[in-house]
Protein backbone atom coordinates (compact mmCIF):
# COMPACT_ATOMS: atom_id res chain seq x y z
CA UNK A 1 0.00 0.00 0.00
CA UNK A 2 1.07 3.62 -0.98
CA UNK A 3 1.01 6.23 1.40
CA UNK A 4 -2.11 7.37 -0.38
CA UNK A 5 -3.99 4.63 0.37
CA UNK A 6 -3.43 4.24 3.41
CA UNK A 7 -4.17 8.13 4.82
CA UNK A 8 -7.47 7.51 2.77
CA UNK A 9 -8.12 3.92 4.27
CA UNK A 10 -7.83 5.90 7.81
CA UNK A 11 -9.98 8.91 6.09
CA UNK A 12 -12.68 6.97 4.52
CA UNK A 13 -12.23 4.31 8.08
CA UNK A 14 -12.90 7.39 9.88
CA UNK A 15 -16.11 8.29 8.15
CA UNK A 16 -17.53 4.75 8.33
CA UNK A 17 -17.12 4.27 11.98
CA UNK A 18 -18.73 7.69 12.84
CA UNK A 19 -21.84 6.54 10.63
CA UNK A 20 -21.83 3.11 11.88
CA UNK A 21 -21.64 4.09 15.53
CA UNK A 22 -24.12 7.14 15.40
CA UNK A 23 -26.75 4.54 15.31
CA UNK A 24 -26.13 3.04 19.25
CA UNK A 25 -24.74 6.91 20.42
CA UNK A 26 -25.11 7.29 24.17
CA UNK A 27 -27.06 3.67 24.29
CA UNK A 28 -25.30 0.76 26.48
CA UNK A 29 -23.84 -2.22 25.79
CA UNK A 30 -26.87 -3.76 27.37
CA UNK A 31 -29.42 -1.71 25.57
CA UNK A 32 -27.43 -2.43 22.05
CA UNK A 33 -27.86 -6.25 22.92
CA UNK A 34 -30.47 -6.00 23.05
CA UNK A 35 -32.06 -4.02 20.26
CA UNK A 36 -29.36 -5.04 17.64
CA UNK A 37 -27.40 -8.16 19.02
CA UNK A 38 -24.48 -7.30 17.66
CA UNK A 39 -24.66 -4.04 15.57
CA UNK A 40 -23.01 -4.54 12.67
CA UNK A 41 -24.77 -2.79 9.68
CA UNK A 42 -24.92 1.06 8.41
CA UNK A 43 -28.98 1.77 9.28
CA UNK A 44 -28.51 4.98 10.59
CA UNK A 45 -31.51 5.60 13.35
CA UNK A 46 -30.39 6.84 16.69
CA UNK A 47 -30.93 9.36 18.71
CA UNK A 48 -30.47 11.73 15.40
CA UNK A 49 -32.44 10.04 13.32
CA UNK A 50 -30.17 9.62 10.67
CA UNK A 51 -30.53 8.47 6.86
CA UNK A 52 -28.10 5.21 6.53
CA UNK A 53 -25.06 6.07 5.69
CA UNK A 54 -25.09 9.85 7.24
CA UNK A 55 -21.97 10.71 9.14
CA UNK A 56 -22.62 13.11 12.28
CA UNK A 57 -19.92 16.31 13.37
CA UNK A 58 -16.92 14.39 13.87
CA UNK A 59 -16.73 13.85 9.80
CA UNK A 60 -18.23 17.15 8.99
CA UNK A 61 -15.78 18.88 11.18
CA UNK A 62 -13.03 16.94 10.20
CA UNK A 63 -13.58 18.12 6.50
CA UNK A 64 -14.24 21.69 7.34
CA UNK A 65 -10.65 21.64 8.72
CA UNK A 66 -9.42 19.79 5.69
CA UNK A 67 -10.79 22.38 3.77
CA UNK A 68 -9.24 25.35 5.29
CA UNK A 69 -5.61 23.52 5.32
CA UNK A 70 -6.15 22.74 1.32
CA UNK A 71 -7.53 26.36 0.67
CA UNK A 72 -4.84 27.65 1.95
CA UNK A 73 -1.81 25.20 0.72
CA UNK A 74 -0.88 24.79 4.81
CA UNK A 75 -1.82 26.18 7.89
CA UNK A 76 -4.60 28.94 9.21
CA UNK A 77 -5.69 28.96 12.11
CA UNK A 78 -8.44 31.52 11.20
CA UNK A 79 -9.48 29.68 8.30
CA UNK A 80 -9.86 26.67 10.24
CA UNK A 81 -11.85 28.57 12.61
CA UNK A 82 -14.18 30.52 9.90
CA UNK A 83 -15.02 26.98 8.50
CA UNK A 84 -15.93 26.20 11.98
CA UNK A 85 -18.37 29.05 12.05
CA UNK A 86 -19.88 28.17 8.64
CA UNK A 87 -20.45 24.79 9.69
CA UNK A 88 -22.34 25.64 12.80
CA UNK A 89 -24.24 28.55 11.05
CA UNK A 90 -25.07 25.54 8.32
CA UNK A 91 -27.74 24.16 11.43
CA UNK A 92 -26.25 20.54 11.63
CA UNK A 93 -27.92 17.75 13.39
CA UNK A 94 -25.18 17.47 16.26
CA UNK A 95 -23.11 19.43 17.62
CA UNK A 96 -21.05 18.98 20.69
CA UNK A 97 -21.71 21.43 23.94
CA UNK A 98 -18.07 22.40 23.98
CA UNK A 99 -17.75 22.64 20.58
CA UNK A 100 -20.72 25.01 20.09
CA UNK A 101 -19.18 27.35 23.12
CA UNK A 102 -15.26 27.95 21.46
CA UNK A 103 -17.15 28.35 17.81
CA UNK A 104 -19.61 30.90 19.44
CA UNK A 105 -16.98 32.50 20.93
CA UNK A 106 -14.82 32.73 17.89
CA UNK A 107 -17.44 33.76 15.96
CA UNK A 108 -18.54 36.92 18.48
CA UNK A 109 -15.02 37.74 20.19
CA UNK A 110 -12.79 36.79 17.19
CA UNK A 111 -10.80 34.90 20.22
CA UNK A 112 -9.03 31.88 18.89
CA UNK A 113 -8.86 30.26 22.19
CA UNK A 114 -10.09 30.22 25.70
CA UNK A 115 -8.62 30.16 29.13
CA UNK A 116 -7.89 26.29 30.27
CA UNK A 117 -10.58 24.38 31.69
CA UNK A 118 -11.09 21.16 33.55
CA UNK A 119 -14.03 20.50 31.69
CA UNK A 120 -13.14 20.72 27.95
CA UNK A 121 -11.53 17.14 28.93
CA UNK A 122 -14.39 15.81 26.16
CA UNK A 123 -13.40 14.55 22.50
CA UNK A 124 -14.46 17.24 20.36
CA UNK A 125 -10.79 18.76 19.43
CA UNK A 126 -9.65 15.44 19.29
CA UNK A 127 -12.51 13.60 17.11
CA UNK A 128 -11.52 16.12 14.17
CA UNK A 129 -7.56 16.05 13.97
CA UNK A 130 -6.91 13.26 11.58
CA UNK A 131 -6.65 16.27 8.08
CA UNK A 132 -4.04 17.78 10.39
CA UNK A 133 -2.40 14.33 10.69
CA UNK A 134 -2.49 14.10 6.86
CA UNK A 135 -0.97 17.30 6.16
CA UNK A 136 2.15 17.38 8.29
CA UNK A 137 2.74 13.82 7.60
CA UNK A 138 6.73 14.53 7.15
CA UNK A 139 6.91 16.87 9.97
CA UNK A 140 6.06 16.49 13.15
CA UNK A 141 6.95 19.81 14.57
CA UNK A 142 3.98 21.59 12.13
CA UNK A 143 2.18 18.60 13.44
CA UNK A 144 2.12 19.59 17.31
CA UNK A 145 1.70 23.01 16.64
CA UNK A 146 -1.31 23.30 13.87
CA UNK A 147 -3.12 20.13 16.32
CA UNK A 148 -2.88 22.11 19.52
CA UNK A 149 -4.24 25.89 17.62
CA UNK A 150 -7.02 23.80 16.05
CA UNK A 151 -7.56 22.22 19.14
CA UNK A 152 -8.10 25.00 21.12
CA UNK A 153 -10.45 26.85 19.01
CA UNK A 154 -13.31 24.72 21.50
CA UNK A 155 -11.09 22.19 23.80
CA UNK A 156 -8.06 23.81 25.83
CA UNK A 157 -7.32 20.79 28.13
CA UNK A 158 -3.71 18.90 28.95
CA UNK A 159 -5.75 15.46 28.47
CA UNK A 160 -7.56 16.96 25.35
CA UNK A 161 -4.09 18.50 24.15
CA UNK A 162 -2.17 15.40 25.05
CA UNK A 163 -4.86 12.37 23.62
CA UNK A 164 -4.98 14.03 20.01
CA UNK A 165 -1.68 14.35 19.75
CA UNK A 166 -0.65 10.41 20.37
CA UNK A 167 -3.83 9.40 18.19
CA UNK A 168 -2.84 11.65 14.96
CA UNK A 169 1.08 10.22 15.86
CA UNK A 170 0.01 6.88 16.05
CA UNK A 171 -1.74 7.35 12.57
CA UNK A 172 1.11 9.34 10.59
CA UNK A 173 3.22 6.24 12.12
CA UNK A 174 0.54 3.67 10.33
CA UNK A 175 0.26 5.38 7.33
CA UNK A 176 4.23 5.83 7.08
CA UNK A 177 4.59 2.47 7.11
CA UNK A 178 6.17 2.31 11.09
CA UNK A 179 5.99 -0.95 12.72
CA UNK A 180 2.93 -1.46 15.44
CA UNK A 181 5.85 -1.49 17.92
CA UNK A 182 6.22 2.19 17.82
CA UNK A 183 1.98 2.86 17.94
CA UNK A 184 2.37 1.22 21.07
CA UNK A 185 5.30 2.97 22.42
CA UNK A 186 3.23 6.49 21.41
CA UNK A 187 0.69 4.75 23.46
CA UNK A 188 2.88 4.02 26.39
CA UNK A 189 4.37 7.50 26.34
CA UNK A 190 0.89 9.08 26.79
CA UNK A 191 0.16 6.39 29.59
CA UNK A 192 3.92 7.61 31.22
CA UNK A 193 2.77 11.25 31.77
CA UNK A 194 -1.31 10.70 32.28
CA UNK A 195 -1.49 7.45 33.92
CA UNK A 196 -5.51 7.65 33.30
CA UNK A 197 -5.22 6.19 29.93
CA UNK A 198 -4.15 3.48 30.73
CA UNK A 199 -6.32 0.83 28.80
CA UNK A 200 -5.17 -2.27 29.88
CA UNK A 201 -6.95 -3.61 32.31
CA UNK A 202 -10.00 -2.17 30.30
CA UNK A 203 -12.46 -0.17 32.09
CA UNK A 204 -14.94 -0.18 29.81
CA UNK A 205 -15.87 2.93 29.56
CA UNK A 206 -16.75 4.66 26.67
CA UNK A 207 -18.17 8.12 27.45
CA UNK A 208 -17.78 11.38 25.57
CA UNK A 209 -14.74 12.13 28.32
CA UNK A 210 -11.52 12.18 26.21
CA UNK A 211 -10.02 9.55 28.69
CA UNK A 212 -12.85 7.11 27.78
CA UNK A 213 -12.88 7.37 24.28
CA UNK A 214 -8.59 6.98 24.13
CA UNK A 215 -9.25 3.55 25.64
CA UNK A 216 -12.03 2.36 24.29
CA UNK A 217 -10.62 3.04 20.63
CA UNK A 218 -6.86 2.15 21.49
CA UNK A 219 -8.49 -1.07 23.50
CA UNK A 220 -10.76 -2.50 20.61
CA UNK A 221 -7.76 -1.55 18.41
CA UNK A 222 -4.88 -3.57 20.25
CA UNK A 223 -7.36 -6.70 20.62
CA UNK A 224 -9.10 -7.45 17.36
CA UNK A 225 -7.33 -8.60 14.05
CA UNK A 226 -9.36 -6.71 11.32
CA UNK A 227 -11.18 -3.48 10.06
CA UNK A 228 -14.53 -5.06 10.36
CA UNK A 229 -13.95 -6.56 14.02
CA UNK A 230 -12.10 -3.75 15.26
CA UNK A 231 -14.89 -1.40 14.28
CA UNK A 232 -17.88 -3.43 15.37
CA UNK A 233 -16.60 -4.59 18.75
CA UNK A 234 -15.66 -0.79 19.86
CA UNK A 235 -19.40 0.58 18.29
CA UNK A 236 -21.20 -2.18 20.50
CA UNK A 237 -19.36 -0.49 23.51
CA UNK A 238 -21.95 2.13 23.02
CA UNK A 239 -21.52 5.60 24.77
CA UNK A 240 -20.15 8.48 22.41
CA UNK A 241 -20.28 5.41 19.76
CA UNK A 242 -19.70 7.78 16.99
CA UNK A 243 -16.80 8.80 17.84
CA UNK A 244 -15.57 5.89 19.18
CA UNK A 245 -15.92 4.23 16.25
CA UNK A 246 -14.78 7.23 14.11
CA UNK A 247 -11.29 7.01 16.11
CA UNK A 248 -11.03 3.35 15.58
CA UNK A 249 -11.80 3.27 11.62
CA UNK A 250 -9.24 5.63 11.29
CA UNK A 251 -6.54 3.61 12.82
CA UNK A 252 -8.12 0.15 11.41
CA UNK A 253 -8.20 1.97 8.06
CA UNK A 254 -4.78 3.11 8.39
CA UNK A 255 -3.48 -0.48 9.32
CA UNK A 256 -5.21 -2.32 7.57
CA UNK A 257 -6.12 -0.25 4.10
CA UNK A 258 -9.09 0.00 2.05
CA UNK A 259 -9.48 -3.40 0.35
CA UNK A 260 -10.40 -4.32 4.13
CA UNK A 261 -13.30 -2.15 4.76
CA UNK A 262 -16.54 -4.00 4.06
CA UNK A 263 -18.05 -3.01 0.79
CA UNK A 264 -21.31 -2.92 2.02
CA UNK A 265 -20.40 0.06 4.21
CA UNK A 266 -18.28 1.62 1.94
CA UNK A 267 -21.47 1.79 -0.68
CA UNK A 268 -23.35 2.59 2.22
CA UNK A 269 -21.68 5.72 3.41
CA UNK A 270 -22.89 8.92 1.67
CA UNK A 271 -21.46 9.47 -1.09
CA UNK A 272 -21.03 13.04 -1.39
CA UNK A 273 -19.04 12.48 1.91
CA UNK A 274 -17.06 9.53 0.50
CA UNK A 275 -16.05 11.87 -2.83
CA UNK A 276 -14.83 14.86 -0.55
CA UNK A 277 -12.72 12.56 1.62
CA UNK A 278 -11.38 10.73 -1.77
CA UNK A 279 -10.43 14.64 -2.77
CA UNK A 280 -9.25 15.80 1.16
CA UNK A 281 -6.79 12.55 1.23
CA UNK A 282 -5.05 12.98 -1.67
CA UNK A 283 -4.86 17.47 -1.56
CA UNK A 284 -3.89 16.89 2.25
CA UNK A 285 -1.30 14.31 1.38
CA UNK A 286 0.08 15.72 -1.48
CA UNK A 287 0.88 19.18 0.78
CA UNK A 288 2.77 16.72 3.23
CA UNK A 289 4.91 14.44 0.89
MN1 LIG B 1 -20.83 12.79 16.23
MN1 LIG C 1 -20.14 11.51 19.30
Amino acid sequence: MTVLDKALAAYLGFACGDALGATVEFMSPKQIQKRYGVHSEMIGGGWLALEAGQVTDDTQMSLALGQAIIDHRGWNIRAAADNFVAWLNSNPPDVGNTCRRGIVRYRDNGELYGLPRDDDAGNGACMRNLPVALATLTRPDYFEAWSLEQCRITHHNPLSDAATLTLGRIVQHLINGQDIAVCEQEAELLISRYGEFAYSPYPGKASGYIVDTVQTVLHYFSNTDSFESCLIATVNQGGDADTTGALAGMLAGAKYGVEQIPERWLTRLDQQVAAQIRQQAAELTGLAL
